[in-house]
């Protein structure tokens, strides 16, 4: 915890000032827009920006943003990965813009579908593909067909993941082990001990001792933690979580949403996972809303031959717009031409300039603060050492800090992710982006420990 809080109100006071001087078009847009949408935004979480007011945006391009008030932004938050491929990559925006014109959505299928699926499965090796409109949506069908394809009911979640609006993910341990929703949890539709069963991460006699319960249908798990900060896997941990799975006949779901940024197949591909299914979403279409899920030809086929084709359509895993053509243009150019295995040296290249600089300047000024690096994106806390698991990394978490860090930086013109301290690097971003970042979060750890 950062000591000195009067220090730190008086540094907000002066960001928040700095803010509202040069944020005039934002702020009007933004009373305009409070009219018709709560907090003047079109989505809760947009009120979660530091400052009065959201930034409006008034068009981007590669890694910068320009707002309406005239900045020019370098993106490091890049839509918390929904624009990782960078703003408005052409081939993508060709792709995507010549299927609308032929028309966007029909209930059948088009050759960029199959396509879309060969590509994925190349990259994550797993054969068989279906196509969402969100990773959230993915992620649920998977547990569907998990709890389907075992008869068992519980799904098996890590301690402070996310994974989107996923009910039965919104779970966290309490103090004495109990399964409790989440803080801030909406309306839980029912108790989350109920569904959930919930471990730390790292932690394999947990996870082992929960599997042996047989009640468990599915481990729904990122490769890595992203949403509490970068937490990444002990050695031994994926091969004991794939080796309890098998033991107990528990389906194994990676999430690969975010960790995408390790690298063409994510992590499932560079560290030879084996997971019965994957879920990606967010920028593989290019800026588009896209999800998919992929399983091995085993899972697929026992999910496909515990359906009766008259029921398909009302049984709970769907969605009108769900493999629409224009979603599957985006994700063909996109895997083809953008985030093609020849992007992602730069991309990791930059994370790892951002890295050095970044703990160049905690070290410069003796912050009890690190940084981990995962691929094209890394992520500071306010940790001495890499956390071991969510809780660890939860407890380190100071939000007034947090908010302060990150309206610092965005005075200065550059965008970092809400909600944590998390950099992304896209095939636009350059090391010159990354230099003026480094520069003023320099000044900002310098304004603080000075
Ligand atoms: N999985 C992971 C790991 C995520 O981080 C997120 C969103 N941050 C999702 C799934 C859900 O993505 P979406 O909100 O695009 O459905």
């Amino acid at each position: 915890m950062f000591e000195d809080r009067a220090l730190l109100a008086r540094l907000w006071r002066e960001e928040i000032d700095r803010f509202r001087d040069t944020h005039r078009e934002s702020e009007r847009l933004w009373r305009e827009a409070s009219a018709h949408m709560p907090d003047g935004v079109p989505m809760l979480w947009m009120a979660k920006w530091p400052g009065p007011w959201p930034v409006f945006v008034e068009r981007a391009d590669g890694a910068h943003f320009r707002s309406v008030d005239g900045i020019d932004h370098i993106d490091l938050c890049l839509g918390d990965t929904g624009a990782m491929v960078g703003h408005a990559p052409a081939a993508a925006v060709a792709a995507i813009t010549e299927q609308l014109q032929r028309g966007s959505t029909f209930m059948l299928p088009t050759v960029d579908a199959s396509a879309a699926a060969a590509l994925l499965a190349g990259r994550f090796g797993l054969p068989s593909w279906q196509f969402t409109l969100s990773a959230t949506d993915a992620n649920r069908a998977l547990l569907r067909y998990a709890r389907q394809v075992t008869g068992r009911r519980k799904v098996l979640v890590i301690d402070y993941c996310y994974h989107g609006s996923v009910d039965e993910a919104f779970a966290t341990l309490a103090e004495d082990g109990a399964v409790v929703p989440r803080r801030g949890n909406i309306g839980p539709p029912v108790p989350l001990a109920e569904t959930t069963v919930v471990v730390p991460f790292n932690d394999v006699p947990a996870l082992e001792a929960a599997l042996a319960t047989g009640e468990v249908a599915v481990v729904l798990a990122e490769p890595a933690m992203t949403n509490i900060g970068i937490v990444l896997p002990q050695p031994g941990w994926h091969d004991a979580v794939r080796a309890a799975c098998d033991r107990t006949g528990t389906v194994l779901i990676l999430d690969e949403t975010h960790t995408l940024c390790a690298g063409p197949g994510g992590m499932v591909a560079r560290d030879g996972l084996r997971p019965d299914a994957v879920v990606v979403g967010k920028t593989i279409a290019g800026g588009i809303p896209a999800g998919a899920y992929g399983m091995t030809a085993e899972f697929a086929e026992r999910a496909r031959t515990s359906l009766e084709l008259e029921d398909i359509d009302v049984g709970g895993v769907g969605g009108t717009l769900a493999g629409n053509a224009v979603s599957l243009a985006g994700i063909r150019a996109t895997l083809s031409e953008v985030l093609t295995a020849d992007a992602y040296p730069a991309m990791i290249e930059r994370a790892a300039e951002w890295t050095a600089g970044v703990q160049s300047a905690i070290d410069r000024h003796g912050a009890p603060w690190q940084v981990t690096q995962l691929g094209a994106r890394a992520e500071y806390s306010f940790l001495p050492r890499p956390p071991r698991d969510g809780r660890e990394a939860a407890e380190a978490d100071d939000f007034e800090l947090q908010q302060y860090l990150h309206l610092h930086a965005l005075n200065r013109g550059i965008l970092l992710t809400p909600f944590h301290n998390m950099a992304l690097m896209s095939p636009a971003t350059t090391a010159a982006d990354v230099a003026a970042h480094t520069a003023a979060f320099g000044e900002a750890v310098a304004s603080l420990y000075a």
